[in-house]
């Protein structure tokens, strides 16, 4: 599953590469890549052929694009989360993207061979000769079109308006995110996982951030003080950093790659699948603990269990 290095090379690929280009022409060839967009394949191709896209964003492991032009009047319930109003000059639209497991977006010349896995194609009124193709082996993900929060200076789609920042968006409040973790009668690694307080956090992420932070994952956020936040805050931006400087290598080819095969897992981690390896830190051996129907992995000795 892409974690938010993943997705940010995902982005930075889709802003240099279809950045300013308008849509000619929409193909689905697998109706479970669109059925976020209720009205099915043809409306989608409908709605979405003239829009012109712009520059990609991304909030935590969302992605979008916001959009101009095409006919939105018309724009249909997606996702069926939030009745769409109809768009009047204060509205905006945009194209989320659903990478899902295993979704892929990539910017191919036309006469490349269609992948095995491609659900969804954009053909663009240019000469440049490329299109962008949504490729997705296990169709969890996929595209949709949504009306975007008025008046927010990133154009959000509604329906992840509840999606908090991520760690490393300028505009992240240090500060609130340090009251809510006090506020929460929470542990500390389902705070780092709640998308409503901190986005962009995954599993892996997570387990190398308490690590460097020598805290336990089921230490309760009560009790933290002020510099204890800062310091997880910085090991979490330092483990994304480091992934992200790795993964944003793969982008910079001929036709974007922009799948997320970052190389970031044949980094030596720290803690993440390290199961009876020794700790960097202390040598005790790693363990790993089932949690939430994932693993947690952790130094017995560094991070020490809470008292019950
Ligand atoms: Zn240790």
């Amino acid at each position: 599953m892409p974690e938010l290095p993943e997705v940010e090379v995902v982005r930075r690929g889709l802003e240099r590469w279809v950045d300013g280009r308008t849509i000619d022409e929409v193909e689905v060839r697998h109706p479970r890549a669109i059925r976020r967009h209720t009205a099915g394949a043809e409306d989608f191709a409908a709605r979405l052929t003239g829009l012109r896209l712009g520059t990609a964003r991304r909030r935590g492991k969302y992605l979008w694009i916001p959009v101009t032009g095409g006919t939105p009047a018309a724009q249909t319930a997606a996702e069926g989360i939030a009745p769409l109003v109809t768009p009047d000059v204060t509205h905006g639209l945009a194209i989320l993207a659903h990478l899902g497991m295993s979704g892929q977006l990539l910017v191919q010349p036309h006469d490349a061979p269609d992948e095995k896995h491609l659900r969804i194609r954009l053909r663009f009124a240019d000469d440049l000769g490329t299109e962008l193709r949504f490729v997705d082996q296990r169709t969890f993900g996929g595209l949709s079109l949504h009306d975007t929060v008025p008046g927010d200076p990133d154009q959000l789609p509604d329906v992840i308006a509840h999606i908090a920042r991520d760690p490393l968006d300028p505009a992240f409040d240090d500060a609130a995110f340090h009251d809510a973790l006090r506020r929460r009668r929470t542990t500390v690694k389902r705070a780092l996982l709640d998308q409503t307080l901190i986005s962009g956090v995954g599993n892996i992420y997570a387990d190398e951030a308490l690590w460097r932070s020598k805290l336990h994952y089921e230490r309760p956020t009560a009790t933290f003080t002020r510099p204890r936040t800062a310091e997880l805050l910085g090991h979490v931006r330092d483990v994304m950093r480091a992934a992200l400087a790795v993964g944003g290598t793969s982008f910079d080819s001929l036709y974007v790659n922009v799948n997320g095969e970052s190389g970031y897992f044949e980094r030596s981690l720290d803690a993440y699948g390290r199961e009876d390896e020794p700790c960097r830190r202390c040598g005790t051996a790693i363990r790993r603990r089932p949690w939430m129907n994932r693993s947690s992995y952790f130094c017995p000795r560094c991070q020490r269990p809470p008292r019950p």
